[in-house]
């Protein structure tokens, strides 16, 4: 299936296996190296990203000089908190540095599960507000959940880009549903000072994982159409950074 030719041949069952999942009452996510399908149903596996880490502090705010790996990393905690009843991995938890491909090849170990990836962001100081990026069809429903709950838990936003469809490391290579989430701009500084909240960090973690809940109950079902399926090549360090 990683020929063009071949995924031409192919659309007709890809559209078959589109109709004949959406009543599937058994998990619908496992394994899949493109990932043109609904997004998963029933999944009891989350994988938590805590962006960056050891020697890579990622984003740091000049208004608290918390770094982007702790703050990462405490959603991540936060998170796994609120999702009782799952099977909820982290990536890691401490503060070590792992390597963007290898955390992908750590996803890739595990099938009946969605991975996201937990960053803060950093920018021009007039944008605020969370940002959610995805790549996948299979990853368009639980990427709109999460947007649409970080927005509501976020007070105010300006200028950010919402939902965004890249092609990342993170958002491509894994084979399985993936989706980042930039939690909010450390560079702007009424946003950093609130995320330096630990109320506030803990409202956005619950209403993410209430987010996870409902793609697993519900599926894609109020998120609106699928995007279109793209066959591009998985991301390389040589792409746009991440
Ligand atoms: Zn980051």
């Amino acid at each position: 299936m990683r020929s063009p030719f071949i995924a031409i041949i192919a659309s007709p069952l890809i559209a078959l296996f589109f109709t004949s999942c959406a009543t599937d009452s058994v998990s619908s996510s496992g394994r899949d190296y493109w990932g043109h399908r609904p997004g998963p149903k029933n999944f009891e596996t989350i994988i938590l990203d805590a962006g960056h880490g050891g020697k890579d502090p990622g984003a740091i705010s000049k208004y608290t000089c918390e770094s982007e790996k702790d703050l990462t990393l405490d959603m991540a905690k936060r998170i796994k908190a609120e999702l009782s009843g799952f099977k909820t991995i982290l990536l890691r938890d401490h503060d070590h540095f792992i390597e963007l491909d290898d955390r992908v090849t750590l996803a890739n170990k595990r099938g009946d599960a969605v991975l996201i990836s937990i960053h803060f962001n950093s920018g021009p100081s007039h944008v605020r507000g969370p940002e959610t990026y995805y790549w996948r069809v299979d990853s368009h429903g639980l990427a709109t959940r999460l947007q649409r709950a970080m927005a509501s838990a976020s007070p105010s936003e300006e200028n950010n880009r919402g939902l965004v469809r890249r092609r990342l490391r993170l958002t491509r290579n894994p084979e399985i549903p993936c989706v980042l989430i930039e939690c909010g701009y450390l560079s702007h500084h009424a946003e950093s000072k609130l995320i330096s909240s630990a109320a506030y960090r803990q409202k956005l973690a619950s209403s993410i994982a209430k987010a996870i809940r409902t793609q697993s109950s519900d599926g894609d079902a109020g998120t609106g159409p699928l995007p279109r399926p793209i066959n591009a090549p998985p991301s390389r360090p040589t792409d746009a950074p991440e």
